[in-house]
């Protein structure tokens, strides 16, 4: 029986089955929510049925509720509804859990009388992540089946609960062996006749302690974020006030967190990623298929870029350019994969089969097998072109030629191959098994196919991809260098690191841009300014502090010394009169009378510099959505997600304010500053 398009009744003698049909991961949409109610409402009083079974189609529970709704008011019934409908009904309600049983899909579940779950499922709480806490009851309900402490856990870190771990936690109450919907037909058999609500069950006694521990972890993993706050309080409330009484408060503090900027900032993320993982090329191009990757060059880069890929299951050959080189390259992944096993995050078995999947070798034609070549050898475009050439000699035809440049022309590289359509960008960033970002750059002739191949290997190594034109820095070093710049002139203007740092780390960012300069060492953009300063414009601005520090042997942390003073190898950083002194020669050179500038100056400049490049990338078509910038930022560069990114920041300004505020930061910069268009940044459709 039809309830609606996304519900339907179907009958197993006694026991009536709901079945959610929403494809495709069954969200718990307005029309989900109504269907339910109609549901319960149609069998309630049906003598016939002893049982009701809530259960998915396809491939998943409730994945998760429909996060377009969260932005507008709820139009209901809302989930406190249903639940509550299932709830009073007296016959048993059991859940039937496969896929995944996320926020509103585990919160419906957990208003049942009983959960199994078919092995493999995952099932967790992962609003917060979101800038909300579960708001139909979450909080309440695990508190009584996983305790206080525990549920402070799961639900402040939104993690994933694998069926198996639920099971030994009491998130579930059975993982079905073979088929679900007869297991849970037989439980809600066996159930006849009785309820088991779990707002009737007592919360697992605990002492204080416990729940101050695991509240200041939880506080200190979520950075003190207002929902982290707020799941913390409601949780503890389980120990004190009545379920009734508890769940009022609960869905208050779920209503106000909504409409909060923070959570509109997360879910322009959640959807800013999910369209950027979207290019039109998946429409019309099939991925090729890859098993075989070649990494060439073993450094910092490929020996991670090794790993991520052996984590996703390829095969992997690493080539190097003599045996010193091979066998370090080769120590760090077999080291990496020995100190996680020795760390307890890996079986000793899982390790070994890894390993035996890699491969080292000197030798070129290696490469022949393999589906896609991905080039980590020095940043400088001659060695490139000569890796490219051979590649193009020794590589079996189809096979996909990257490169993890971040600063080369991926067509000047391209163009030494007689296959530019084959030649792509992987822009991995350090450390890559574990950065999300993965920019996929194409150049003048990537083929689609080649694109395509690109976005499905980024899913496969579970990365955020983000596509780019190919263009000097791409997307994510052009916004951060013009950000870096903003912050060097604020330097000259009056500033000190320390000032400019505190600044950025308030707003959000994980470090400022001078303890991130340090972190990666100053010669590496030393190297790049003095690359660069033939065609650079001479008039215009340019501050020649970093060149000072570098020229002083300051190169950053490896050093002992950079933009701060490093007394141990990973101490702590500290400011230093010496690098005053240096910029206070910088200043006095160009004749600079320092100024007092503002935490709030530094942080918008800082931010509008941001901006106004996005505003120029867009112009000049290299990134080709706005949101596309703000995954890049906050995915690879350490920009607080909770900000939305970049873009989403300027969004909130108004437009004209906007331009208002790019003249202002053009006359601050000075000579050689490109002003964007903020009209780019402005998009009619934005999803929030
Ligand atoms: P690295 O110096 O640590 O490693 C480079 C490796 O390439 C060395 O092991 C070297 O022996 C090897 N190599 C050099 N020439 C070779 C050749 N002809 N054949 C085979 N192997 C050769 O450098 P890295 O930091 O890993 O950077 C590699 C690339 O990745 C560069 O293009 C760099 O710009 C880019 N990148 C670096 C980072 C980073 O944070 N380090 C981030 C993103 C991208």
């Amino acid at each position: 029986m039809m309830l609606n398009n996304c519900i339907r009744i179907e009958r197993e003698h006694d026991i009536a089955i709901v079945v959610i049909d929403n494809p495709p991961i069954n969200a718990g949409s307005l029309e989900v929510r109504s269907g339910l109610l109609a549901a319960i409402e149609e069998v309630k009083f049906d003598v016939a049925v002893n049982g009701i079974v809530i259960i998915g189609a396809g491939n998943t529970f409730v994945a998760g509720s429909d996060l377009r709704e969260f932005g507008q008011p709820l139009a209901d019934p809302q989930l406190p509804a249903v639940i509550a409908a299932i709830e009073s009904c007296e016959k048993p309600v059991v859940a039937a859990l496969h896929g995944a049983a996320l926020g509103g899909g585990y919160e419906l579940a957990l208003g049942c009388d009983a959960r199994i779950a078919l092995a493999g499922t995952v099932v967790g709480l992962p609003e917060v992540t979101l800038g909300i806490i579960p708001g139909a009851g979450g909080t309440q309900r695990l508190a009584r089946l996983a305790g206080i402490p525990k549920a402070i856990s799961l639900v402040c870190s939104g993690e994933r609960v694998s069926s198996e771990e639920a099971l030994s936690l009491g998130l579930i109450d059975k993982v079905a062996a073979t088929s679900l919907r007869k297991e849970a037909i037989s439980l809600a058999r066996e159930m006849r006749g009785r309820k088991a609500r779990v707002r009737d069950m007592p919360v697992p006694v605990c002492d204080e302690s416990s729940i101050t521990k695991a509240a200041e972890s939880a506080l200190r993993a979520g950075k003190c974020r207002p929902a982290v706050h707020a799941a913390i309080n409601c949780i503890s409330l389980a120990k004190t006030l009545p379920i009734d009484l508890a769940l009022v408060d609960e869905r208050s503090a779920f209503q106000s967190l909504r409409t909060s900027r923070e959570a509109r900032a997360l879910r322009h993320q959640f959807f800013a990623q999910r369209d950027a993982a979207k290019h039109p090329a998946l429409e019309t191009a099939m991925p090729r298929p890859i098993k075989n990757v070649a990494v060439i060059g073993a450094g910092t880069m490929g020996a991670g870029i090794a790993i991520a890929a052996l984590d996703a299951g390829f095969d992997v050959a690493v080539l190097e350019r003599d045996d010193v080189a091979l066998s370090r390259g080769i120590d760090r992944i077999r080291n990496h994969y020995r100190s996680r096993v020795d760390a307890g995050k890996l079986h000793a078995a899982e390790a070994a089969a890894r390993d035996a999947r890699l491969r080292g070798s000197l030798d070129w034609s290696t490469v022949a097998v393999a589906d896609l070549v991905i080039e980590a050898v020095f940043e400088d475009l001659q060695i490139k072109q000569d890796v490219f050439r051979l590649l193009d000699e020794v590589a079996r035809q189809g096979a996909i030629l990257a490169s993890n440049t971040s600063y080369s022309d991926l067509d000047a590289i391209a163009a030494v191959t007689s296959r530019p359509q084959d030649v792509v960008g992987l822009h991995f960033f350090s450390p890559a098994h574990v950065m999300r970002l993965l920019e996929i750059v194409h150049g003048a002739a990537t083929s689609p196919e080649v694109i395509a191949t690109s976005l499905q290997f980024a899913r496969r190594l579970h990365k955020q991809p983000v596509v780019s034109a190919n263009a000097f820095g791409f997307i994510g070093n052009r916004i951060y260098a013009a950000y870096r710049r903003q912050c060097e002139f604020m330097l000259e203007e009056g500033a000190s690191p320390q000032q400019v740092d505190a600044a950025l780390e308030s707003f959000g960012f994980a470090m400022g841009p001078f303890t991130v300069g340090d972190l990666s060492g100053l010669d590496i953009a030393w190297r790049m300014r003095q690359s660069l300063a033939a065609t650079r414009d001479p008039m215009a601005r340019y501050v020649c502090i970093p060149d000072l520090l570098c020229e002083a042997g300051r190169l950053g942390r490896k050093s002992g010394a950079g933009y701060y003073l490093y007394e141990q190898e990973g101490g702590a950083r500290r400011p230093d009169l010496l690098v005053e002194k240096i910029i206070n020669s910088a200043r006095a050179a160009k004749g600079i009378v320092p100024r007092q500038i503002g935490d709030d100056e530094i942080t918008k400049r800082a931010l509008l510099a941001m901006t106004n490049e996005a505003a120029l990338l867009l112009q000049e078509g290299v990134a080709h959505r706005a949101s596309d910038i703000d995954v890049a930022m906050v995915n690879g560069y350490g920009f607080p997600k909770w900000e939305g990114g970049p873009v989403f920041w300027a969004s909130e300004r108004a437009v004209d304010q906007l331009e208002e505020e790019f003249d202002w930061l053009a006359e601050l910069s000075g000579p050689g500053f490109v002003r964007g268009d903020a009209q780019q940044l402005f998009p009619s459709n934005r999803e929030v």
